[in-house]
Protein backbone atom coordinates (compact mmCIF):
# COMPACT_ATOMS: atom_id res chain seq x y z
CA UNK A 1 0.00 0.00 0.00
CA UNK A 2 1.60 3.55 -1.00
CA UNK A 3 1.12 6.39 1.34
CA UNK A 4 2.50 8.86 -1.04
CA UNK A 5 -1.14 10.68 -0.91
CA UNK A 6 -0.66 10.79 3.20
CA UNK A 7 0.04 14.19 3.29
CA UNK A 8 -3.23 15.65 1.95
CA UNK A 9 -4.90 14.67 4.69
CA UNK A 10 -2.84 16.49 6.57
CA UNK A 11 -2.78 19.38 4.41
CA UNK A 12 -6.80 19.51 4.54
CA UNK A 13 -5.98 19.43 8.77
CA UNK A 14 -4.21 22.35 8.62
CA UNK A 15 -6.30 24.19 6.72
CA UNK A 16 -9.15 23.32 9.15
CA UNK A 17 -7.15 24.39 11.80
CA UNK A 18 -6.62 27.91 10.70
CA UNK A 19 -10.42 28.19 9.72
CA UNK A 20 -9.43 28.73 5.99
CA UNK A 21 -11.35 25.14 5.26
CA UNK A 22 -13.91 25.95 2.18
CA UNK A 23 -16.74 24.01 0.46
CA UNK A 24 -19.23 25.13 -1.88
CA UNK A 25 -22.93 25.93 -0.58
CA UNK A 26 -25.76 25.16 -2.53
CA UNK A 27 -27.61 27.69 -3.37
CA UNK A 28 -31.47 28.14 -3.61
CA UNK A 29 -32.77 30.43 -5.75
CA UNK A 30 -35.31 30.84 -3.52
CA UNK A 31 -33.11 32.81 -1.47
CA UNK A 32 -32.29 37.11 -0.83
CA UNK A 33 -28.90 37.06 -3.22
CA UNK A 34 -26.34 39.42 -2.10
CA UNK A 35 -23.58 37.82 -3.41
CA UNK A 36 -23.82 37.48 -7.39
CA UNK A 37 -21.96 38.97 -10.13
CA UNK A 38 -25.04 38.87 -12.23
CA UNK A 39 -25.67 42.67 -11.95
CA UNK A 40 -28.04 43.40 -14.20
CA UNK A 41 -29.60 39.86 -13.92
CA UNK A 42 -29.28 39.31 -17.08
CA UNK A 43 -28.44 35.72 -16.28
CA UNK A 44 -32.24 35.09 -16.19
CA UNK A 45 -33.45 37.58 -18.70
CA UNK A 46 -35.95 35.20 -21.14
CA UNK A 47 -33.73 37.00 -24.32
CA UNK A 48 -30.40 35.74 -23.36
CA UNK A 49 -32.28 31.79 -22.54
CA UNK A 50 -33.70 32.09 -25.68
CA UNK A 51 -30.31 33.26 -27.78
CA UNK A 52 -29.18 30.43 -26.13
CA UNK A 53 -31.51 28.01 -27.00
CA UNK A 54 -31.94 29.39 -30.87
CA UNK A 55 -27.90 29.22 -30.74
CA UNK A 56 -28.34 25.73 -29.65
CA UNK A 57 -30.93 24.36 -31.90
CA UNK A 58 -28.83 25.91 -35.29
CA UNK A 59 -25.13 25.09 -34.04
CA UNK A 60 -25.34 21.99 -31.34
CA UNK A 61 -23.96 22.53 -27.85
CA UNK A 62 -20.66 22.16 -28.68
CA UNK A 63 -18.12 24.40 -30.64
CA UNK A 64 -16.97 20.88 -31.44
CA UNK A 65 -12.77 22.15 -32.29
CA UNK A 66 -9.98 24.99 -31.27
CA UNK A 67 -11.21 28.32 -32.91
CA UNK A 68 -8.52 27.90 -35.16
CA UNK A 69 -9.08 24.37 -36.28
CA UNK A 70 -12.58 23.47 -36.51
CA UNK A 71 -14.54 25.24 -34.32
CA UNK A 72 -14.77 29.06 -35.56
CA UNK A 73 -18.47 30.04 -35.85
CA UNK A 74 -20.02 33.02 -37.25
CA UNK A 75 -21.70 34.03 -33.61
CA UNK A 76 -17.83 34.16 -32.43
CA UNK A 77 -16.96 36.61 -35.07
CA UNK A 78 -19.91 38.85 -33.93
CA UNK A 79 -19.50 38.56 -30.52
CA UNK A 80 -15.83 39.98 -30.97
CA UNK A 81 -16.88 42.57 -33.07
CA UNK A 82 -19.85 43.59 -30.25
CA UNK A 83 -16.96 43.55 -27.71
CA UNK A 84 -14.61 45.95 -29.91
CA UNK A 85 -17.45 48.23 -30.18
CA UNK A 86 -18.52 48.50 -26.46
CA UNK A 87 -14.77 49.04 -25.15
CA UNK A 88 -13.87 51.68 -28.36
CA UNK A 89 -11.03 49.18 -30.16
CA UNK A 90 -10.41 47.80 -33.02
CA UNK A 91 -10.56 44.35 -32.19
CA UNK A 92 -11.52 41.59 -29.40
CA UNK A 93 -10.38 37.96 -28.95
CA UNK A 94 -12.90 35.51 -26.82
CA UNK A 95 -11.81 33.26 -24.60
CA UNK A 96 -13.28 30.18 -22.70
CA UNK A 97 -13.04 32.10 -19.14
CA UNK A 98 -11.83 35.61 -17.77
CA UNK A 99 -9.29 33.34 -16.10
CA UNK A 100 -7.97 31.72 -19.57
CA UNK A 101 -7.86 35.17 -20.77
CA UNK A 102 -5.78 37.27 -18.50
CA UNK A 103 -3.36 33.70 -18.08
CA UNK A 104 -3.05 33.49 -21.76
CA UNK A 105 -2.62 37.65 -22.57
CA UNK A 106 -0.01 37.83 -19.88
CA UNK A 107 2.35 34.93 -20.83
CA UNK A 108 2.16 35.93 -24.47
CA UNK A 109 2.65 39.50 -24.04
CA UNK A 110 6.48 39.33 -21.76
CA UNK A 111 8.35 36.32 -21.32
CA UNK A 112 11.56 35.84 -19.11
CA UNK A 113 13.40 39.14 -20.24
CA UNK A 114 10.68 41.60 -18.69
CA UNK A 115 9.05 42.88 -15.82
CA UNK A 116 5.60 43.06 -15.10
CA UNK A 117 4.61 45.37 -12.28
CA UNK A 118 1.40 43.95 -10.28
CA UNK A 119 -1.34 45.50 -7.76
CA UNK A 120 -0.87 43.31 -4.30
CA UNK A 121 -4.76 42.40 -4.22
CA UNK A 122 -4.76 41.90 -7.96
CA UNK A 123 -6.96 38.86 -8.95
CA UNK A 124 -5.55 35.38 -8.95
CA UNK A 125 -5.80 34.96 -12.02
CA UNK A 126 -3.48 37.91 -13.04
CA UNK A 127 -0.86 36.90 -10.59
CA UNK A 128 -1.19 33.04 -12.20
CA UNK A 129 -0.56 34.52 -15.78
CA UNK A 130 2.29 36.38 -14.50
CA UNK A 131 4.06 33.64 -12.61
CA UNK A 132 3.07 31.38 -16.40
CA UNK A 133 4.69 33.96 -18.14
CA UNK A 134 8.41 33.33 -16.53
CA UNK A 135 8.88 37.67 -16.17
CA UNK A 136 10.41 39.27 -12.99
CA UNK A 137 7.32 40.21 -10.94
CA UNK A 138 7.28 42.41 -8.31
CA UNK A 139 4.05 43.89 -6.58
CA UNK A 140 3.37 47.08 -5.72
CA UNK A 141 1.19 48.48 -2.55
CA UNK A 142 -2.45 48.02 -3.20
CA UNK A 143 -3.59 50.94 -5.46
CA UNK A 144 -0.31 52.90 -4.37
CA UNK A 145 1.20 54.78 -7.65
CA UNK A 146 4.03 56.31 -5.03
CA UNK A 147 4.92 52.52 -4.79
CA UNK A 148 4.92 51.51 -8.41
CA UNK A 149 6.44 55.02 -9.44
CA UNK A 150 9.11 53.86 -6.76
CA UNK A 151 9.41 50.44 -8.40
CA UNK A 152 9.42 51.18 -11.75
CA UNK A 153 11.95 53.61 -11.24
CA UNK A 154 14.46 51.31 -9.56
CA UNK A 155 13.85 48.08 -11.94
CA UNK A 156 12.08 49.29 -15.07
CA UNK A 157 15.59 49.80 -17.25
CA UNK A 158 16.75 46.35 -16.06
CA UNK A 159 13.98 44.59 -18.69
CA UNK A 160 13.37 44.52 -21.57
CA UNK A 161 9.47 44.96 -21.80
CA UNK A 162 7.73 46.02 -18.67
CA UNK A 163 3.70 45.20 -18.10
CA UNK A 164 1.82 46.64 -15.56
CA UNK A 165 -1.51 44.78 -14.55
CA UNK A 166 -4.13 45.69 -12.46
CA UNK A 167 -7.88 44.84 -11.70
CA UNK A 168 -9.89 47.74 -12.38
CA UNK A 169 -12.81 47.25 -9.96
CA UNK A 170 -11.20 45.24 -7.22
CA UNK A 171 -13.03 42.02 -6.42
CA UNK A 172 -12.88 42.04 -2.75
CA UNK A 173 -13.30 45.36 -1.67
CA UNK A 174 -15.10 47.27 -4.27
CA UNK A 175 -12.58 49.98 -4.75
CA UNK A 176 -10.88 51.55 -8.09
CA UNK A 177 -7.40 51.42 -9.48
CA UNK A 178 -6.18 55.21 -10.58
CA UNK A 179 -5.84 54.31 -13.60
CA UNK A 180 -5.43 57.82 -14.94
CA UNK A 181 -2.10 58.26 -12.81
CA UNK A 182 -0.57 54.50 -13.76
CA UNK A 183 -1.06 55.22 -17.22
CA UNK A 184 1.30 58.41 -16.64
CA UNK A 185 3.14 56.03 -15.16
CA UNK A 186 3.46 53.68 -17.93
CA UNK A 187 4.12 56.43 -20.65
CA UNK A 188 6.55 58.12 -18.41
CA UNK A 189 8.80 54.57 -18.25
CA UNK A 190 7.79 52.96 -21.71
CA UNK A 191 5.24 49.95 -19.97
CA UNK A 192 2.09 47.77 -21.58
CA UNK A 193 -0.66 48.44 -19.18
CA UNK A 194 -3.18 45.65 -18.73
CA UNK A 195 -6.14 45.93 -16.89
CA UNK A 196 -9.19 43.63 -15.67
CA UNK A 197 -12.70 44.53 -16.33
CA UNK A 198 -14.30 41.48 -14.80
CA UNK A 199 -16.70 43.53 -12.37
CA UNK A 200 -16.06 47.01 -14.36
CA UNK A 201 -17.88 45.53 -17.72
CA UNK A 202 -21.50 46.24 -18.00
CA UNK A 203 -21.44 48.36 -15.00
CA UNK A 204 -18.77 51.46 -15.59
CA UNK A 205 -19.58 54.01 -18.47
CA UNK A 206 -22.07 55.42 -20.16
CA UNK A 207 -22.76 52.25 -22.61
CA UNK A 208 -21.80 49.83 -19.67
CA UNK A 209 -18.16 50.00 -21.36
CA UNK A 210 -16.28 49.46 -18.37
CA UNK A 211 -14.17 51.97 -15.87
CA UNK A 212 -11.70 52.27 -19.00
CA UNK A 213 -14.34 53.28 -21.20
CA UNK A 214 -15.77 56.16 -18.53
CA UNK A 215 -12.11 57.70 -18.41
CA UNK A 216 -10.73 59.73 -21.42
CA UNK A 217 -7.79 57.90 -21.40
CA UNK A 218 -5.23 58.31 -24.61
CA UNK A 219 -2.82 55.45 -24.04
CA UNK A 220 -3.14 52.10 -25.40
CA UNK A 221 -4.72 49.05 -22.35
CA UNK A 222 -5.14 45.57 -22.95
CA UNK A 223 -8.25 45.45 -21.65
CA UNK A 224 -9.49 42.16 -20.25
CA UNK A 225 -13.14 40.91 -19.42
CA UNK A 226 -15.29 38.19 -18.57
CA UNK A 227 -18.63 37.70 -19.88
CA UNK A 228 -19.49 35.13 -16.59
CA UNK A 229 -20.48 38.51 -14.89
CA UNK A 230 -22.53 41.38 -15.54
CA UNK A 231 -23.15 39.68 -19.15
CA UNK A 232 -24.44 36.41 -17.92
CA UNK A 233 -22.99 34.14 -19.68
CA UNK A 234 -19.37 32.51 -19.34
CA UNK A 235 -16.60 33.39 -21.03
CA UNK A 236 -13.81 35.67 -21.27
CA UNK A 237 -12.63 38.37 -23.91
CA UNK A 238 -9.55 40.86 -24.38
CA UNK A 239 -10.02 44.21 -26.51
CA UNK A 240 -7.52 45.97 -28.02
CA UNK A 241 -5.83 46.93 -31.14
CA UNK A 242 -5.68 44.61 -34.13
CA UNK A 243 -2.33 43.97 -34.08
CA UNK A 244 -2.64 42.64 -30.21
CA UNK A 245 -5.74 40.47 -31.44
CA UNK A 246 -3.61 39.34 -34.50
CA UNK A 247 -0.39 38.32 -32.29
CA UNK A 248 -3.03 36.69 -29.37
CA UNK A 249 -4.16 34.79 -32.12
CA UNK A 250 -0.99 32.87 -32.69
CA UNK A 251 0.64 33.23 -29.12
CA UNK A 252 -2.10 33.06 -26.64
CA UNK A 253 -1.82 29.09 -25.68
CA UNK A 254 -5.42 29.28 -23.64
CA UNK A 255 -6.89 30.44 -26.84
CA UNK A 256 -5.04 28.48 -29.78
CA UNK A 257 -4.76 24.77 -27.94
CA UNK A 258 -8.41 25.00 -26.52
CA UNK A 259 -12.05 24.32 -27.65
CA UNK A 260 -14.07 27.49 -28.95
CA UNK A 261 -16.59 29.19 -26.38
CA UNK A 262 -19.95 27.24 -27.00
CA UNK A 263 -22.93 27.84 -29.06
CA UNK A 264 -24.97 29.06 -25.75
CA UNK A 265 -22.87 31.08 -24.50
CA UNK A 266 -21.73 32.90 -27.26
CA UNK A 267 -24.99 33.70 -28.12
CA UNK A 268 -26.08 34.35 -24.91
CA UNK A 269 -23.32 36.96 -24.62
CA UNK A 270 -24.30 38.37 -27.38
CA UNK A 271 -27.53 38.95 -26.75
CA UNK A 272 -26.31 40.89 -23.68
CA UNK A 273 -24.16 43.08 -25.18
CA UNK A 274 -27.23 44.39 -27.14
CA UNK A 275 -29.52 44.84 -24.13
CA UNK A 276 -26.83 46.83 -22.57
CA UNK A 277 -27.18 49.24 -25.60
CA UNK A 278 -30.80 49.61 -25.55
CA UNK A 279 -31.63 49.51 -21.59
CA UNK A 280 -29.81 51.98 -19.81
CA UNK A 281 -32.29 51.78 -17.19
CA UNK A 282 -30.16 48.41 -16.05
CA UNK A 283 -27.55 50.21 -14.99
CA UNK A 284 -29.20 53.27 -13.39
CA UNK A 285 -31.38 51.08 -11.02
CA UNK A 286 -27.36 49.48 -10.26
CA UNK A 287 -26.20 52.24 -9.22
CA UNK A 288 -29.64 53.83 -7.41
CA UNK A 289 -29.45 50.56 -5.44
CA UNK A 290 -25.80 50.89 -4.47
CA UNK A 291 -26.68 54.38 -3.13
CA UNK A 292 -29.79 53.22 -0.96
CA UNK A 293 -27.71 50.28 0.62
CA UNK A 294 -24.57 53.01 1.59
CA UNK A 295 -27.35 55.71 3.03
CA UNK A 296 -29.20 52.44 5.13
CA UNK A 297 -25.68 51.08 6.12
CA UNK A 298 -24.97 54.33 7.55
CA UNK A 299 -28.20 55.42 9.49
CA UNK A 300 -27.82 51.95 10.72
CA UNK A 301 -24.00 52.56 12.21
CA UNK A 302 -22.24 49.71 10.05
CA UNK A 303 -18.82 50.23 8.52
CA UNK A 304 -18.31 49.27 4.95
CA UNK A 305 -14.56 49.25 3.27
CA UNK A 306 -14.32 52.14 0.75
CA UNK A 307 -15.64 51.20 -2.18
CA UNK A 308 -16.58 53.18 -5.62
CA UNK A 309 -18.83 50.30 -7.15
CA UNK A 310 -21.78 47.87 -6.94
CA UNK A 311 -19.30 45.63 -4.20
CA UNK A 312 -19.29 46.73 -0.65
CA UNK A 313 -17.47 45.10 2.08
CA UNK A 314 -18.94 44.94 5.78
CA UNK A 315 -15.27 44.70 7.96
CA UNK A 316 -16.56 42.48 10.53
CA UNK A 317 -12.67 41.88 12.14
CA UNK A 318 -12.97 38.36 13.96
CA UNK A 319 -13.02 35.13 11.39
CA UNK A 320 -15.33 33.44 13.70
CA UNK A 321 -17.69 36.03 13.92
CA UNK A 322 -18.06 36.75 10.36
CA UNK A 323 -18.87 33.57 10.02
CA UNK A 324 -21.31 33.09 12.69
CA UNK A 325 -23.32 36.70 11.02
CA UNK A 326 -22.98 35.01 7.44
CA UNK A 327 -24.71 31.95 8.99
CA UNK A 328 -27.28 33.85 10.83
CA UNK A 329 -28.36 35.48 7.40
CA UNK A 330 -28.71 32.17 6.09
CA UNK A 331 -31.00 31.20 8.88
CA UNK A 332 -33.03 34.30 7.80
CA UNK A 333 -33.12 33.09 3.80
CA UNK A 334 -30.25 35.81 3.00
CA UNK A 335 -27.14 34.37 0.89
CA UNK A 336 -24.47 37.05 2.06
CA UNK A 337 -20.73 35.26 1.98
CA UNK A 338 -18.19 35.56 4.64
CA UNK A 339 -14.87 36.22 2.67
CA UNK A 340 -12.10 35.60 4.45
CA UNK A 341 -7.99 34.67 4.58
CA UNK A 342 -6.60 33.07 2.29
CA UNK A 343 -9.05 34.55 -0.35
CA UNK A 344 -8.48 38.27 1.64
CA UNK A 345 -6.29 39.72 4.11
CA UNK A 346 -8.42 40.33 6.79
CA UNK A 347 -12.44 38.60 7.16
CA UNK A 348 -15.53 40.36 5.88
CA UNK A 349 -18.99 40.24 4.78
CA UNK A 350 -18.94 40.87 0.82
CA UNK A 351 -22.26 42.15 -0.90
CA UNK A 352 -22.69 42.82 -4.15
CA UNK A 353 -26.02 44.54 -5.30
CA UNK A 354 -27.60 43.72 -8.36
CA UNK A 355 -30.02 46.13 -10.50
CA UNK A 356 -32.91 43.59 -9.77
CA UNK A 357 -33.02 44.16 -5.82
CA UNK A 358 -36.10 46.31 -4.55
CA UNK A 359 -35.52 48.80 -1.74
CA UNK A 360 -37.58 45.97 0.51
CA UNK A 361 -35.12 43.43 0.20
CA UNK A 362 -32.29 46.10 1.10
CA UNK A 363 -33.62 47.03 3.77
CA UNK A 364 -34.14 43.45 5.06
CA UNK A 365 -30.68 42.81 4.49
CA UNK A 366 -29.82 45.30 6.59
CA UNK A 367 -32.02 44.79 9.63
CA UNK A 368 -31.04 41.46 10.06
CA UNK A 369 -27.52 42.46 9.66
CA UNK A 370 -27.90 44.84 12.33
CA UNK A 371 -29.41 41.66 14.74
CA UNK A 372 -26.67 39.68 13.81
CA UNK A 373 -24.13 42.01 14.55
CA UNK A 374 -25.54 42.57 18.30
CA UNK A 375 -26.41 39.30 18.95
CA UNK A 376 -22.88 38.51 18.41
CA UNK A 377 -21.30 40.89 20.23
C1 LIG B 1 -14.26 36.59 -11.80
C2 LIG B 1 -12.99 37.22 -12.12
C3 LIG B 1 -12.16 36.71 -13.12
C4 LIG B 1 -12.42 35.40 -13.79
O1 LIG B 1 -13.43 35.50 -14.74
P1 LIG B 1 -14.14 34.15 -15.18
O2 LIG B 1 -14.75 34.49 -16.49
O3 LIG B 1 -15.12 33.82 -14.11
O4 LIG B 1 -13.07 33.12 -15.31
C5 LIG B 1 -11.03 37.41 -13.45
N1 LIG B 1 -10.70 38.55 -12.82
C6 LIG B 1 -11.46 39.06 -11.84
C7 LIG B 1 -11.05 40.33 -11.18
C8 LIG B 1 -12.62 38.41 -11.45
O5 LIG B 1 -13.34 38.88 -10.45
Amino acid sequence: MSNSYDWINKAIATIEKANWYRTPQIVDPSMLMFASNNYLGLAQDQRLIDAAIAATQKYGTGATGSRLVSGHLEIHDQLEQSIAKLKGTESALVFSSGYLANLGTISALVGARDLILSDAYNHSCLKQGAILSGAKVIEYSHNSHEDLSQKLKANRNKHRRCLITTDTVFSMDGDICPLKAIVDLAEQYDCMVLVDEAHGTGVFGDRGGGVVSSLNINYPIVQVGTLSKALGSLGGFVAGSTKLITFLKNRASTWIYTTGLSPADTAAALKALEILQTEPQLRQNLWHNVKLLKNILLEADIAILPSSSQILAIKIGDIKKTLAISKYLKTQNIFAPAIRPPTVPSPRIRLTLMSTHTPDQIQTLVTNLKTAIHQLD
